[in-house]
């Protein structure tokens, strides 16, 4: 196996990177703007956002996308800030869509605007969304999410299944003080419901209150895990879990959807990471938890076509770095990165 440009078993285009990852998963930034402020990713006051000239056009990241599945990418996210808000959200799915080979495209949201995009979306070629959603009490939610309220997300969280954007998947960050007794409720809610119910473990980005606040009120999934058993039953775990999915995926007893665990700090999955970020400036950011980067941008507003893409992303595989040093940094002292938070980076 070599590093770049390589071929599958079964004759496909592929990229490995140096460590012998097969890298086949682009997730895309759309916007840093957002219209919840989660302690844990977004500080209140925001200093500067990416100005309007300095985004990604839609054909650019059009541009991006056919270039990467011209290199053997096959799924495709769509995230941010929050991906919703950018205006031209529906055209951009579309776009992609319709990129012959491209296989998988689905998009993280917080849902707050669902109810008004949902049906375009799924019409538009997207599969599938991941919903934001960290409590189910409706008091708490806005001291972590700050200015969503239960009512508005679940609203959300009705129109992507009644569009057909199933199955739903559920994220909640686990915070200290904040929800770490409320997974039970979300975990229960797989009993009645075919959905997924993530849980995910803090991981500080950013070297200010976001960072701070995510090393401070960090819990382990074990203890997570723990408290959703005491209460609800053993977890089973699920036969055939795609090796490079993030999430540990469980049953509980007689339940009809899925309970799951990401844990970057507790249990790392670096050794099956498949996947790339694209910032909403044009950036691919080489793994979520270091600030390295490759500009993209600059490679396409000068001249470069889908050629000077491909060399870029092939860098950028090439250059991935083995892993991340979360543990230390939520153990010890540090944020994993310096110059981005989560918001300006996607998840
Ligand atoms: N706004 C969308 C949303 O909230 O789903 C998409 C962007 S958001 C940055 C993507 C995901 O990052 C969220 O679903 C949230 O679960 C996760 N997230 C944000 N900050 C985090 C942190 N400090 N540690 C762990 N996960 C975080
Ligand atoms: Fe916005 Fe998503 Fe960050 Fe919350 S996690 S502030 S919804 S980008």
């Amino acid at each position: 196996m070599t590093v770049g440009d390589s071929m599958t078993a079964d004759g496909a285009k592929a990229l490995y990177d140096g460590f012998g990852r097969h890298i086949n998963y682009l997730r895309l930034s759309l916007t840093d703007h957002c219209n919840l402020r989660c302690v844990y990713c977004m500080p209140l006051h925001v200093p500067a956002f990416v100005p309007q000239p300095d985004l990604l056009t839609e054909e650019e990241i059009e541009l991006v996308a056919q270039a990467a599945v011209g290199v053997g990418f096959t799924k495709f996210r769509l995230t941010g800030g929050e991906p919703t808000l950018r205006p031209e959200v529906v055209s951009i799915v579309r776009r992609l869509a319709h990129i012959p080979g491209l296989g998988d495209l689905a998009m993280t949201t917080n849902g707050l605007l669902l109810p008004q995009l949902a049906k375009d979306l799924a019409a538009a070629g997207l599969r599938r969304v991941n919903i934001h959603l960290d409590t189910l009490h409706p008091e708490r939610l806005p001291q972590i999410m700050r200015w969503g309220t239960l009512k508005r997300i679940w609203a959300g969280i009705e129109a992507a299944e009644a569009a057909g954007l199933v199955p739903i998947k559920l994220n909640a960050v686990v915070t200290r003080g904040f929800n770490d007794t409320d997974v039970v409720d979300l975990a229960r809610l797989t009993l009645e419901r075919d959905w997924h119910v993530r849980f995910i473990e803090l991981m500080p980005l950013g070297n200010d209150q976001c960072g701070q606040l995510s090393r401070e009120r960090f819990v382990s999934n074990v203890e997570t895990c723990r408290r959703i058993m005491k209460a609800l039953g053993p977890l089973t775990p699920l036969p055939n879990q795609n090796p490079s999915d993030e999430s540990k995926n469980y049953r509980l007893p007689r339940a009809r959807g899925v309970v799951g665990f990401i844990s970057p700090v507790s249990e790392p999955y670096c050794g099956s990471c498949n996947r790339m970020r694209l910032t909403a400036d044009g950036k691919f950011h080489l793994c979520l938890l270091n600030d390295d980067e490759l500009d993209v941008k600059a490679a396409i507003r000068s001249g470069g076509g889908m050629a000077a893409v491909q060399a870029v992303l092939s860098r950028a595989v090439a250059l991935k770095p083995t892993g991340h040093h979360l543990i230390q940094q939520v153990l010890v002292e540090g944020a994993s990165t310096e110059q981005r938070h989560m918001f300006q980076i996607g998840g």
